[in-house]
């Protein structure tokens, strides 16, 4: 095996190593309440730091922040959705 090779094999043990390390402190499940918690601000700083180290290791939940970040950036885009105008005038009919 060349240097390189043998380097790169042993980085790629060492981040495994680190991986289920990070995993192991927090789970998938609380890492992707927290993103969403991150995302209105609620979040507490040492969560916000748990996050971090979690998502440094985790590649499936650094992935599923991608796709909420951008899903939320995409619905954020979206124009504002309007009531059919019947559904507005029995809406306002039943108000006292
Ligand atoms: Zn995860």
């Amino acid at each position: 095996m060349s240097e390189l090779g043998l380097n790169s094999a042993r980085e790629t043990a060492r981040l495994a190593a680190q991986q289920r390390v990070g995993v192991a402190e927090r789970s998938h499940e609380w890492a992707r309440e927290a993103l969403t918690d991150l995302a209105d601000g609620s979040l507490a700083t040492d969560d916000q730091c748990a996050l971090e180290a979690h998502l440094a290791t985790c590649a499936s939940c650094t992935a599923f922040r991608r796709t909420y970040e951008r899903t939320v950036e995409l619905l954020q885009g979206l124009p504002p959705a309007k009531a059919p105008a019947e559904a507005k005038r029995r809406v306002l009919e039943s108000l006292p």
